[in-house]
Formats: C-alpha cells, sequence, structure tokens
C-alpha cells in the first residue's frame, strides 16, 4: 500500500499539468516557492487522509510503507476535521468499495488496488504526484481505473467538451499507475472517474490504453521538452488563472491589455462585429483585473509601498462584541434580544434531515428559482433561454 500523505511535485504537478502542458514558461514560475496552503487545500489533503484509513479498514489493506492508524485516532489528529468532513471520507470510501466490489464482481477475479500511492513520473527528477485510488481488474482484457476525490466546489469534468481531451491530471496518474503495473497486469481499458461529492459531481471517462499512450508521445512528451528549452515560450490562456504568476506575468498583461487598445472607440461607436470579436475576451481581462488587485492589495498589506496609493479601510460596521452582556440587559428591561428564527438553508436542512426524508417531505415545497442571465458563446452545452417580454404574456 501507499502512502497516506499527499505527495506532488513542484514544478510538474499532475494537478497543474493543465498549465504546464499549455504554457512552457509556467514551470519556471510555479515551482511551488512562496505558495501559500489554503485552508481549502488543507481540508482536502486531511479529508483524503481519513478517506484512505477508511477505505484500508474496510477492505482490510495493509499500507506497508506506513504504519495505519486506527480511524478514531486519525481524527483527533485531523485539525480541521468536522462531520462535513467525515460525510465525505465515508461517501468516497464507499464509492472505492462499490467500484472495487463491481469489478471483482464482473471480472470473477480480485481486483489490484492502489490508494494514495506516490507515483514516480519519468519525464523529470522532480515529477511526481500520489494517485487517490487505482484498481486494475481483468474486465475487458485488463481494465485501469483512477479514482480522483475531489473536496472543492469548482467542477472537475474527466473529459472536456471544448478541448475535446480528457482530464490531464488523471491522464498522467492513469499512465504512470499503467507503467508501474503493466508487466503484471494486461491493460486495454482506462477510467478515469471524478468523484466531487460536494456539488454532487460524479463524472467519468473511458478509453483505450493506446489514446492514453498516444497522450504521452504526443502531448505529454513534447510539452515537457518545451518546458526545458532555453527560453521557454508563455502561452497565455485560460489555464493562466491557476497558475501561481497570473497577476506578474508581462505575456499574460500583454494580451489582455490589447483588448484595451480595441476598446479605444467609444462603445456606441463600435460595431456590433467589432463588439463580437471583443467578447470571447472579456472574462480572461476581468479574471486577468482581478487577480492583478488581489495581488496589489496583497503586497501592499504585506508592507509594499505602490506610488501614489495607499490602503484605507472600507465603511465599517457596528458589530456586538459581548452577546451575553446585550441579552442579560435586554431581560432585565423585558425586552426580548432575539431576532425571529429562520428556516435553515436546504443544504442544511438536507443534513438534519437525510436525503431521503428531505426529498419525500421537503422536496415538493421547492421551486428552481431562474438564474441571472449571462450571454455565452454558442457552443456551450446550455438549452437557450426564452426571454418572456412583458408584450408576449
Ligand atoms: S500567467 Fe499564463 S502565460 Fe503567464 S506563465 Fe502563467 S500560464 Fe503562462
Amino acid at each position: 500500500m501507499g502512502n497516506s500523505s499527499t505527495t506532488h511535485s513542484k514544478k510538474y504537478s499532475p494537478s497543474k499539468s493543465n498549465i504546464w502542458l499549455n504554457c512552457p514558461l509556467s514551470t519556471l514560475l510555479n515551482d511551488g516557492s512562496g505558495e501559500e496552503i489554503s485552508p481549502q487545500a488543507e481540508f482536502g489533503t486531511q479529508c483524503h487522509e481519513l478517506s484512505s484509513a477508511l477505505i484500508n479498514k474496510s477492505l482490510k489493506l495493509i499500507d506497508y510503507e506506513n504504519e495505519s492508524k486506527p480511524v478514531e485516532e486519525l481524527i483527533k489528529e485531523l485539525d480541521m476535521y468536522s462531520p462535513e468532513m467525515q460525510e465525505i471520507a465515508d461517501g468516497y470510501a464507499d464509492f472505492v468499495v462499490n467500484t472495487f466490489e463491481f469489478e471483482k464482481t464482473r471480472s470473477g477475479e480480485k481486483p489490484l488496488i492502489i490508494i494514495e500511492q506516490l507515483l514516480k513520473m519519468d519525464f523529470d527528477e522532480d515529477a511526481k504526484g500520489t494517485l487517490d485510488c487505482g484498481i486494475i481488474s481483468s474486465m475487458n482484457g485488463g481494465t485501469l481505473t483512477v479514482i480522483d476525490l475531489k473536496t472543492g466546489r469548482i467542477p472537475v469534468y474527466t473529459f472536456d467538451d471544448e478541448t475535446k481531451m480528457f482530464n490531464s491530471q488523471l491522464g498522467i496518474y492513469a499512465l504512470y499507475f499503467y507503467k508501474a503495473y503493466k508487466d503484471l497486469y494486461p491493460i486495454k481499458k482506462v477510467r478515469l472517474i471524478v468523484y466531487q461529492p460536494v456539488i454532487s459531481n460524479t463524472n467519468e471517462y473511458e478509453m483505450d490504453i493506446d489514446d492514453l499512450l498516444v497522450f504521452e508521445a504526443m502531448v505529454l512528451r513534447p510539452a515537457v521538452i518545451r518546458t526545458k528549452e532555453e527560453n521557454p515560450e508563455a502561452n497565455p490562456g485560460k489555464h493562466c488563472r491557476y497558475c501561481s504568476a497570473n497577476a506578474v506575468c508581462s505575456k499574460r498583461a500583454e494580451v489582455n491589455l490589447e483588448i484595451t487598445q480595441e476598446m479605444n472607440k467609444a462603445f456606441n461607436l463600435l460595431t456590433d462585429k467589432e463588439i463580437e470579436e471583443i467578447l470571447p475576451k472579456l472574462d480572461e481581462f476581468i479574471k486577468y483585473a482581478e487577480d492583478l488587485k488581489k495581488h496589489v492589495l496583497k503586497k501592499a498589506i504585506d508592507g509594499h509601498k505602490w506610488n501614489g496609493f495607499k490602503l484605507v479601510y472600507g465603511k465599517g460596521s457596528r458589530k456586538i462584541v459581548n452577546e451575553d452582556a446585550v441579552i442579560k440587559i435586554c431581560k432585565s428591561l423585558e425586552i426580548d434580544p432575539y431576532v425571529e428564527s429562520k428556516v435553515a438553508g436546504i443544504t442544511e436542512l438536507t443534513k438534519r434531515l437525510g436525503k431521503e426524508r428531505f426529498n419525500s417531505l421537503i422536496a415538493p415545497h421547492l421551486e428552481m428559482q431562474t438564474g441571472s442571465l449571462s450571454l455565452v458563446p454558442d457552443e456551450d452545452p446550455r438549452k437557450e433561454a426564452e426571454i418572456i417580454k412583458e408584450g408576449d404574456k
């Protein structure tokens, strides 16, 4: 069995592969130095640890490299442990165990399973990553499955309809899991699965092993070579959002600021065609401006002086700091210090009642509210909105 602590490469992290496969320069700027671990990332790491212990316990797996701790003991060490973490870990552990049992039943043999295993990648000394779960069964001439637990709220897909590419992070894990075991187990099919319970997003993609090997030869290896050139090229795009240099990268700035040149005319003088050319670039431009603002504010708070600018506080608001004293005073005056109780939100009620009771008792009293309108390219998979004007009714 693999280790339970998550280890990732700094430069060639599989989770950042969408950045470095697209932009060679990013490997020089995303070396992990100075990167702060966000509370969400720490929650994710601890949730993976807990899940791993639950799966090991359930499948009676032995971790030869690390001393396995009993689940109860591990929980005491997790400082971000919460009922939410337990729910995610339980759900994921069930999902992995069920997938394992399913492969066992349909192949008639016990599959190989690895949990939280460190995989070293041969394209760079520094390249490595921890695979959440890998299963190999003898189904269909050998089926390799990788399952990735996502604890964040940004939806992650195993296949991108826009680029027609499978998720490169999961692809890299699958490739190196395959390489580690290919001499022992024949493999023909590869399944990539994202398990993302917080937004009820579980999706999978299946391909032939040959597709993965073509990805290695045509995408992965050429991209790594480009990152090792003397002056690696910068290639801005949507992936910049997740690059740690996204606020200070001059190439991203240059490309995004081109839009300001295009907008040099007053808006009422721009033709529809000119506006349609600007529209697809606006989201990236706004994101770039937000990243830049976040960066300059953080530096200013850290003590940097931006010429001509100063830090100020926004409008403050009054806050009760001693609730007990306020309650006592109000009660002594026979005044109710509490506000009316409000009905809890949908997530909270689902938690309190359980999914089944929520669906049968509460769901009939819910109504889907229409979300706000936004303009998206024609290729967007969502259905076009029907706008009903007052006069049309
Ligand atoms: S910000 Fe974008 S263009 Fe610049 S290094 Fe990062 S990924 Fe490349």
